[in-house]
This record gives C-alpha cells, sequence and structure tokens, in this order.
C-alpha cells in the first residue's frame, strides 16, 4: 500500500499516519520529522532547512524530494509507505509520480483530510500543549503567528495538488472534523475498498520505526543526509525532468476505481 495524506497543519495528518503504521506494518515517511531531525543534528539539510522551517516557508524542493527518493528504495519501504507532509507542491507531486514509475511503484491514493480552518489554530495549540506536558520540546514553528504562515504556504503551494491528484483520480476526501477514531475507520474503509490492503494484511505488522527513527536522532539525520546528498543530484534531474513536461498533463492512466468517501 502506498498512499499520500493531504491536508493543512494541524488536519491529523501525522496521527493518522501513526495509526495506519501500527495497523498495516507499513512505514511513514515524514519529510516534517526528518527535516526536524536534520535540523536537530545539524547537517547540511538541516543547516539549509532551519530558518525556512522556523518562518512557516517551504524548504526548497530538491532538497525534500532527495530524501524521500532515498527513503522510498530502502526496505523497510519496499512493502509500502504512507507519505506525510510530502509532496507539497506541483514540481514535488510530478517528481514523485517519476520516481515511482521509475521505481515501477504505483500509488495506491491520495487521502485529503478536509478540515474547517477555524479549527486548526486550536489543534495545533492543543498539539503544543500536550507536548509540554509529556516533558517533550514544543516545535519551534507551534506558534499562533507561524500557524498563519503555514497556512498561507499550504494554500498557495498545496492546496494545487488537490487539482492535480483529483485530475488523476487518485484523490480520496475525508472529512477530517471528525473524531480521530472515526477518521481511520474511514480510511480504512476506503483502503479497504479500493483493495489497497488485500494482499497485506495477512502479515502481522512488524515493529516499524516512524518516519526517520525517533529513537537514534543522530544517526538516523546521518543517513537521511548521506542519502539525501546522494539523492540529489538525481532528484533534481527529475525536478527538472517533471518541470519540463508541465502540470497540464492529460491524467492518462487512473485508478481502476474511485471510492465515494
Ligand atoms: P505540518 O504539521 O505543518 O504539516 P510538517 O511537520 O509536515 O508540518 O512540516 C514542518 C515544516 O517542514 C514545514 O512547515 C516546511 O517548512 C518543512 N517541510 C516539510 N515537508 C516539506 C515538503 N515536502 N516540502 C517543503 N517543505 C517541507
Amino acid at each position: 500500500m502506498r498512499i499520500i495524506l493531504l491536508g493543512p497543519p494541524g488536519s491529523g495528518k501525522g496521527t493518522q499516519a501513526q495509526r495506519l503504521v501500527q495497523r498495516h506494518g507499513i512505514v511513514q515517511l515524514s519529510t516534517g520529522e526528518m527535516l526536524r531531525t536534520a535540523v536537530a543534528a545539524g547537517t547540511p539539510v538541516g543547516l539549509r532547512a532551519k530558518d525556512i522551517m522556523a518562518s512557516g516557508g517551504l524548504v526548497p524542493d530538491d532538497v525534500v524530494v532527495g530524501i524521500i527518493s532515498d527513503r522510498i528504495e530502502q526496505d523497510d519501504a519496499k512493502r509500502g509507505f504512507i507519505l506525510d507532509g510530502f509532496p507539497r507542491t506541483v514540481p514535488q507531486a510530478q517528481a514523485l509520480d517519476e520516481l515511482l514509475k521509475h521505481k515501477h511503484m504505483k500509488l495506491d491514493a491520495v487521502i485529503e483530510l478536509r478540515v474547517n480552518e477555524s479549527a486548526l489554530l486550536e489543534r495545533v495549540e492543543t498539539r503544543a500543549a500536550e507536548m509540554r506536558a509529556r516533558g517533550e520540546e514544543v516545535r519551534i514553528d507551534d506558534t499562533p503567528e507561524v500557524l498563519v504562515k503555514r497556512l498561507a504556504s499550504y494554500r498557495s503551494q498545496t492546496e494545487p495538488l488537490i487539482h492535480y491528484y483529483s485530475e488523476r483520480r487518485k484523490l480520496i476526501t475525508v472529512d477530517g472534523m471528525m473524531a480521530i477514531e472515526q477518521v481511520t475507520r474511514e480510511i480504512g474503509r476506503i483502503l479497504h475498498a479500493i483493495g489497497a490492503l488485500e494482499t497485506k494484511q495477512s502479515k502481522k505488522a512488524p515493529a516499524v520505526k516512524r518516519g526517520a527513527g525517533k529513537t537514534a536522532p543522530k544517526k538516523a539525520a546521518k543517513k537521511v543526509a548521506k542519502g539525501a546528498r546522494k539523492a540529489l543530484k538525481r532528484a533534481s534531474k527529475v525536478v527538472r525532468k517533471a518541470a519540463k513536461k508541465g502540470s497540464d498533463r492529460p491524467a492518462k492512466k487512473v485508478a481502476k476505481r474511485r471510492v465515494k468517501a
């Protein structure tokens, strides 16, 4: 199963991704997590990303495409993955299409978590309070001021992906305002309906580390940085190639079945 979770900050992508990881034994690839790990470890990628992330902007496409390109080749991603926070721009989506094509991998679905914008600030504030209560470091970008900027980035750069994937018959929209459990159930129902779970559910899910690995951030960040460097070369080629093709390409191949969520 290969899926993308799409939605604004605070829409519940991370929460739902973790639940899918537990249930189906596939990895969650969160570019936000990977970048935060790289920032914490002070890698070259981290140094490039640090200020951009703190201000709520988007890290350059070639950096994130490089990270993802390398990551989806690793063994633990062979059985499938959930992309959380990637792609976030049309060129990233085009680059991903090229990468998947090149690797003979098929994307099952793009699940959009639709939420009312008015609820997002409260959600992000709650997340920050919960992290504080657990003694975890609160994300530097989880402040009302930066959230406004992150939302603006989402609207201008990420929202066009709704059209992009809808044109390619990959988009399934779920009401992200429902309770967490209900959203999970709905996603499960959809994945089942499109056949994304068919062959993979028989095996018991192995313990899978989240993102780049929360338990060993330095080691994971080194791996991410090393992979990103290697993949950067390849990725910029892919981004250039995808950009050349343009975003107005007609949808040729479509998902076999479309589920109305
Ligand atoms: P959110 O909860 O806002 O969706 P994430 O944890 O996914 O946040 O990402 C945090 C920050 O990391 C983003 O605001 C952005 O600066 C950077 N980032 C993450 N993924 C990408 C991406 N695919 N492209 C560009 N920047 C990204």
